[in-house]
């Protein structure tokens, strides 16, 4: 059956699409809608072969899904001729809760659900409901599916996923680690055992998604049983802001010594630290790797702890699976920076994991094998690629329906 499938991304002030034909899985038209509700509101896009943008007042999700289908279908740019062609929509939705261990098909008992889960995502879900709503009403006769962040790990055991806190909140409060980035660490992990000629049901893997967010996770005969993310994606990995794995107690020790308020910690924690406010300088690999060659101290800090971090998550995920049959590194730091996968690899042929240098410095934005002849383990990079995932999911469930 052949379709065209528009997969939807709704952030809190912006929308990224990708349209494709389906099954061919042809990418027809893709663009980013940034600033919604701002001034300067602008979608840049690219049509065929033909890139545009399109500068125009955006005051909120509605005109600019709108806008977005306008512009599609525009005889002008020579995409869609109408919008009923679009024959599915995706959308990526950030927290499912533990309501969701797999894409779905929309209907209103879903809605309810993804609203009722906004409380653990309120900067997430309620952008991704607003587009879903936005794209039913536009095109309220065709079937819209629900691809969730937190989806794939809903296959962690207990031990993996529970804080040691009182086991009502995890109970009654739904207070436990969820684990995002879902999609991405699902889509490597497919490829990864193609690539291996492994059937996914008998592949063990770990995937570093290392991108601004950065998480990792422990991958055993095709599900996840544990990631480095948590309630919120704030845990783990250093990021590019985020400060990941912290003692908790750093946040009564802050209010009481400095006076900070619940608010003034969680933008410290999310928005000023990581790599950001470890260098003082950026929260960019590219620019904090350039720094360090000029010997800037805080670059060479802040790339320091965040190699060792990502060391430390691969030492305990192989503790946590035993055999690993491949490593896996993704997203924009993890598929363009040969430097830090050396670095998160320091010293670690003694568990297995045996890097090529030369094989390394050449894998850039392409899938390869960087792992010497005769590694136990089998060190992969691949690039990542969500929304064809949500449009091979979304595809999936359209055509049974
Ligand atoms: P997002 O999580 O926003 O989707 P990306 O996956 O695009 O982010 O990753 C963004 C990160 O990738 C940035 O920190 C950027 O520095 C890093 N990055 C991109 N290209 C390179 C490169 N050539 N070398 C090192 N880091 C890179």
């Amino acid at each position: 059956m052949s379709l065209k499938v528009l997969v939807v991304n709704s952030g809190s002030s912006s929308i990224k699409f990708e349209l494709y034909q389906m099954p061919e899985e042809k990418v027809e038209a893709r663009g980013l809608l940034q600033r919604i509700g701002e001034p300067g509101s602008e979608l840049k896009c690219r049509i065929g072969n033909e890139e545009l943008v399109v500068a125009r007042s955006v005051p909120d999700h509605a005109v600019g899904l709108k806008l977005i289908m306008d512009t599609l279908t525009d005889s002008a740019n020579g995409g869609l001729k109408d919008i009923s062609e679009i024959g599915a929509v995706g959308h990526r939705v950030v927290h499912g809760g533990s309501a969701f261990s797999e894409t779905v098909l929309i209907d209103d008992e879903v809605l309810k659900a993804i609203e009722e889960r906004s409380a653990l995502a309120p900067l997430h879900n309620p952008p991704n409901l607003l587009g879903i709503e936005v794209a039913r009403q536009l095109l309220p006769n065709v079937p819209q599916v629900a691809v969730f962040d937190t989806a794939f790990h809903q296959t962690m055991p207990d031990y993996a996923y529970a804080y040691a806190i009182p086991w009502e909140l995890n109970e009654q409060d739904h207070i436990r680690r969820y684990g995002f980035h879902g999609t991405s660490h699902r889509y490597v992990a497919a490829r990864a055992a193609r690539l291996l000629g492994r059937l996914p049901s008998e592949t063990n893997l770990i995937t570093c998604h290392l991108g601004n967010g950065c998480s990792i996770t422990a991958i055993r005969r095709g599900a996840s049983v544990d990631t480095s993310m948590g309630l919120t994606p704030l845990e783990g990995l250093v990021m590019g802001t985020r400060s990941g794995d912290i003692d908790p107690a750093l946040f009564t020790h802050l209010a009481r010594t400095k006076g900070l308020g619940v608010k003034e910690i969680d933008t410290l924690l999310n928005k000023k630290s990581g790599l950001l406010g470890l260098s003082g300088l950026s929260n960019d690999v590219r620019t904090l790797l350039a720094a360090s060659k000029e010997g800037h101290g805080g670059a060479v800090r802040a790339l320091a702890i965040y190699a060792y971090r990502i060391k430390k998550y691969i030492g305990a995920y192989t503790a946590a699976l035993g055999t690993v049959h491949a490593l896996v590194f993704t997203a924009g730091v993890g598929e363009n920076s040969p430097a830090i996968r050396e670095r998160s690899l320091d010293q670690m042929a003694p568990l297995g994991y045996r890097l090529d240098k030369a094989k390394n410095e050449q894998a850039v934005r392409r899938e390869m094998d960087i792992a010497e002849a005769s590694s136990p383990i089998r060190i992969l990079v691949i690039p990542t690629n969500e929304e064809l995932l949500i449009a091979q999911d979304t595809y999936r469930l359209a055509a049974k329906a």
